[in-house]
C-alpha cells in the first residue's frame, strides 16, 4: 500500500489557505494510484505531528506544496514531522523509516523542472501569439516573491528564468521580486520589449497576485497599456499565477515518482552505469545523433529535436523546457497513435526541446528508457542476451499461451514488428557490430523481446493476427 501526503500551510484565520492543498489531493484521489492521498498542515489539522499517525501504509511519500525551498520545507516540517534532517533537501529527497513506516521526503512542487513549462503555459494563455512569426518582441517577467531569510527560496525563480532564456521564444527573460531586488517597480528601466508578460510565481490568487503586484507595476487589469516608458511604449500581459494551474497535479505525481526510484544496484552494474553515461554526455557536449534524434549542444545547455527537423528555426518548432513536456511530445506518433515502444520508427516531428546538463538524461529516459544503459554496455560487450524460449517460458495468465508458439511463428511476427523498430534483435542472434555510441545513431541493441512482440505473438498464437497488420488493436 502507497500513501501520498501533501503538506501545506494552512491558516488559524481562514479556510481559504488550504483550498489548493485540498482541490490537489482531490484531483490525485480521482487518478487512483495511491491508496490513500492525505493532507496535513502547519496551521490546521491534521497538524505535521499528527499527520503520519493518520496514514494507513507502510509507504509514505510527503510533498511539501510549497512554490519554494524555505524555512518551511527545511526546518518546520521536517522537524515537526520528526524526520530526524534539517537543512536543504537532496534533489533525491530525504528517506527515513519512522515507526515502522518508510517515509519519503520530497522537494517542495515549485523546485521541480515541469514547472518551467508551467509558467510557458501561464504565458500562452496571457498571450495566445506568444512565439508566432512577425509578432513583436516580447520579454518574459518570472515574478517571484523574494525574502532574504533564506536564500534558497529565489534560486528557482533564477534558474527558471534561464531555462527559459534558452527557448528563443522570448527577447528578454527577467527574474524580478516582490521583497527583494531586484524590485518588480524597477521593470519599466530593466525591460526593453514593447511586450511583457509578466507570470507570478506564486502559490496562490492572493493579495500578492490580486493587490501588491498590480499596484507595484501600475496594472490595470488583465492588459495595461503604458504609452511612455523609458524603453517607448510598453504593454503589458498579467498572467496567473502558476501554482494554480491544473498541471500541478502532474508535477506532484512526478515528484511522487521519482521519490520512489532510488537505489538497488549493484557495485558492477552502478559502475557500467555511470560509464554510460559519462561517455554519453561527452557526446552530448560535441553534439550527437541517437536513434530518430539530433542534440546540438547550446550555450550550456542542450537542444534536442527531431533530426529530419534540422534546419528548422526554433520559432516554427513547439519549444519545451522540461524532460515532461519532451515525453509529451513524443508520447503519439503523428496520427495521434499511442507509442507502446519508444525505439519504433514514428517519432513524431515538429517540437524541440531544450534542456540542462541535468535534466538531460532524464530526458533521454523519457525519449528511448535504457538504451544509454543497453548501448554502452553492449558496446563493451557486457550485454548478455536473453533467448525467446526464456522469455516465453517466463510468462504467466494469459501470456502463457506463448510458449507454444513455433520459432517460425515467432519470426514472422518479429519480421513484422521489429521491422518498424530502431533496435536490432540481439535475441534472435541478430548481430550488431557498432551503436550509436560508434557515431551509428539507429544502431541500438535488444536484449530481450518486448512486451509489445510478446502480446503480439500471444494474437498470432491465437489466431487472431492479421498477417503483416503490425498493430493488433
Ligand atoms: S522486440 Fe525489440 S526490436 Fe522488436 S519491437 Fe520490441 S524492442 Fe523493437
Amino acid at each position: 500500500m502507497r500513501s501520498l501526503v501533501l503538506i501545506g500551510h494552512g491558516s488559524h484565520l481562514n479556510g481559504e489557505s488550504a483550498g489548493a492543498v485540498y482541490r490537489y489531493a482531490e484531483l490525485i484521489r480521482e487518478r487512483g494510484l495511491f491508496d490513500e492521498v492525505v493532507e496535513g498542515y502547519w496551521k490546521e489539522e491534521p497538524s505535521l505531528r499528527q499527520v503520519l499517525k493518520t496514514t494507513a501504509s507502510t509507504d509514505v511519500t510527503v510533498i511539501p506544496m510549497f512554490i519554494s525551498e524555505g524555512y518551511f520545507t527545511e526546518t518546520v516540517i521536517p522537524r515537526e514531522m520528526g524526520l530526524g534532517h534539517q537543512g536543504p533537501v537532496p534533489p533525491e529527497g530525504v528517506a527515513r523509516v519512522l515507526g515502522g513506516k518508510t517515509v519519503r521526503y520530497t522537494l517542495p512542487y515549485g523546485v521541480h523542472s515541469s514547472m518551467a513549462d508551467v509558467i510557458l503555459e501561464r504565458a500562452r494563455e496571457a498571450l495566445p501569439d506568444l512565439g508566432d512569426e512577425g509578432t513583436p518582441p516580447t520579454a518574459l517577467v518570472v515574478l517571484g516573491h523574494g525574502t532574504t531569510r533564506n536564500e534558497n527560496s529565489n534560486r528557482v525563480v533564477y534558474e527558471n528564468a534561464e531555462r527559459l532564456r534558452h527557448t528563443g521564444l522570448f527577447s528578454e527573460v527577467e527574474a524580478l521580486f516582490l521583497d527583494e531586488d531586484p524590485k518588480v517597480g524597477l521593470w519599466p528601466e530593466r525591460v526593453r520589449a514593447p511586450r511583457v508578460v509578466v507570470v507570478p510565481f506564486f502559490a496562490s490568487e492572493g493579495w500578492h497576485t490580486l493587490e501588491t503586484i498590480p499596484e507595484d507595476m501600475g496594472l490595470t487589469g488583465a492588459v495595461t497599456v503604458f504609452p511612455q516608458n523609458p524603453h517607448g511604449t510598453q504593454t503589458v500581459y498579467y498572467a496567473r499565477p502558476v501554482g494554480t494551474h491544473a498541471r500541478i497535479a502532474e508535477v506532484i505525481l512526478q515528484l511522487a515518482e521519482e521519490a520512489r526510484g532510488t537505489g538497488g544496484r549493484g557495485g558492477d552494474e552502478d559502475r557500467l552505469h555511470a560509464q554510460a553515461w559519462a561517455a554519453f554526455m561527452t557526446m552530448a557536449r560535441r553534439g550527437m545523433r541517437v536513434g530518430e534524434v539530433m542534440i546540438t549542444p547550446q550555450l550550456g545547455m542542450f537542444e534536442v529535436r527531431h533530426a529530419l527537423d534540422e534546419g528548422i528555426p526554433g520559432g516554427d518548432l513547439t519549444t519545451t523546457v522540461t524532460p515532461e513536456g519532451l515525453r509529451d511530445h513524443t508520447r503519439r506518433d503523428e496520427g495521434g497513435h499511442h507509442r507502446p515502444v519508444h525505439t519504433l520508427r514514428n517519432l513524431p516531428r515538429g517540437w524541440r526541446a531544450v534542456l540542462s546538463e541535468t535534466d538531460l538524461p532524464r530526458a533521454m529516459h523519457a525519449l528511448y528508457p535504457a538504451i544509454v544503459e543497453e548501448g554502452y554496455a553492449h558496446q563493451q560487450h557486457a550485454l548478455r542476451a536473453t533467448p525467446w524460449a526464456t522469455t516465453a517460458r517466463r510468462q504467466t495468465g494469459i501470456y502463457a499461451k506463448v510458449q507454444k508458439a513455433t520459432p517460425e511463428q515467432v519470426e514472422h511476427v518479429a519480421e513484422d514488428v521489429c521491422s518498424g523498430c530502431l533496435r536490432t534483435r540481439l535475441w534472435a542472434s541478430e548481430q550488431l557490430p557498432r551503436t550509436f555510441f560508434d557515431g551509428v545513431p539507429g544502431a541500438i541493441p535488444c536484449a530481450e523481446a518486448c512486451t509489445y512482440l510478446v502480446a503480439e505473438v500471444r494474437e498470432e498464437v491465437s489466431g487472431k493476427r492479421g498477417s503483416g497488420s503490425g498493430h493488433s488493436h
